[in-house]
């Protein structure tokens, strides 16, 4: 039924962030618990020299000490103490360098400071000499995610599920392979990089056909932020992270849009809220979900909603990655509503492994400027 005949009228039309694949990535070395259970040193014989066994047959004493290594390997991934992983992990390899699990808790420590080239060849190798394990087809998998290389980051994870079909996170990785299909066919993720895209000094063109903007008669953007007491894992300072993360969009467009903030939510444009359920979300292997009203105008209004707790213990929510899943999701409410395949910008389809603090790339910034620019129509 045509209802746009009548010009005053405000149609109200839903629009999702297709899905935030974003900061979701699967990596997660085996579990101190299996190798505790699996190998375990028995003292064989007081009278003899001590004798180490690893599910009934004797292991080198070398072998053993790397097994601790690789144990002791594991709280530091999860506390984000890199470094001293890496060290430790590659005192191990010289000690069992055929063990894969050492290989795949190195490429994971190694992708989480940002060196890719080496941790690729880390998991190859892991994934060379035990095909069987499932983290290091995860870690593989989030890695190509992460740096924006889509079609073998499917690939992967659909090994995966060919492979382990059982697994505790199948369903998780299938609900990540769908809304990556998905963001492909509704090119909220590019389909392609144009061969000089990541030189391109915005990404408005990339975007196109999933822009939209708030009108010059909604600025400053009235926001109200819930609060987040009695919220699972929120932490006080998560409100001054968001409310930054606003800030620093103001920034961005050197004052083309602004924002006030509000006590009444009735008042609001944008709600902003909290939770601990990723299963409240369309896709559950986001950390945030955005949604946003438009009409012939533009935006009207947006909830954002923010995910309290990491998906999973060996990315950890940090303040920086709060700050980048806030970020990212108020990008969605200005009115980017797609991503971009240039893991420099925020508004890159996926999560980083790396743990750093993050803003705003040049390119972010400029298409928001752009994006409020009155020169550019979006209607
Ligand atoms: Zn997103």
């Amino acid at each position: 039924m045509p209802l746009a005949t009548n010009k005053s009228s405000t149609i109200v039309s839903r629009f999702f962030c297709g899905l935030c694949a974003c900061f979701f990535i699967g990596s997660m070395p085996p579990t101190l618990a299996q190798y505790q259970n699996q190998y375990q040193n028995q003292n064989q014989n007081q009278t003899q020299s001590q004798q180490y066994y690893v599910d009934g047959q004797p292991i080198s004493q070398e072998r053993y000490q790397a097994l601790q290594m690789l144990n002791q390997s594991i709280p530091l991934l999860q506390a984000n103490r890199n470094q001293e992983a890496i060290d430790l992990l590659l005192q191990a390899e010289k000690m069992a360098p055929q063990m894969a699990e050492i290989h795949n808790n190195l490429g994971l420590a190694l992708a989480k400071l940002g060196r890719n080239g080496e941790a690729l060849q880390e998991l190859e190798a892991a994934k060379q000499l035990k095909p069987e394990l499932a983290a290091t087809w995860l870690t593989l998998g989030g890695l190509y995610q992460s740096q924006g290389q889509v079609n073998e980051a499917i690939a992967t994870y659909s090994e995966f599920l060919q492979r382990f079909p059982g697994h505790k996170d199948s369903s998780k990785i299938a609900s990540l392979i769908a809304g990556l299909k998905k963001e492909l066919a509704n090119g909220t993720i590019p389909r392609y990089i144009a061969p000089d895209a990541t030189s391109k000094d915005n990404y408005l063109a990339e975007l196109a056909g999933h822009l939209t903007r708030w009108p010059e008669s909604k600025l400053p953007i009235k926001v109200y932020i819930a609060s987040g007491k009695g919220v699972p894992g929120y932490l006080p300072q998560y409100t001054q992270i968001l409310e930054e993360s606003f800030a620093t969009w103001q920034q961005g467009a050197q004052d083309k849009l602004s924002f006030i903030s509000v006590k009444d939510p009735s008042q609001a444009d944008l709600v902003c809220s909290w939770t601990n359920d990723s299963n409240s979300f369309t896709n559950r292997a986001e950390a945030g979900e955005t949604v946003v009203f438009t009409n012939s105008q533009g935006i009207v209004k947006g909830t954002i909603k923010i995910l309290t707790v990491a998906q999973m213990a060996e990315l950890p929510l940090t303040n920086n990655r709060l700050r980048q899943i806030c970020l990212h999701e108020i990008g969605h409410a200005l009115g980017f509503g797609g991503h971009t395949r240039d893991p420099q910008d925020m508004m890159f389809f996926s999560t980083r492994v790396t743990d750093q603090d993050r803003s705003l790339s040049p390119r972010d910034a400029a298409s928001i400027k752009l994006l409020y620019s009155s020169a550019i129509g979006m209607h």
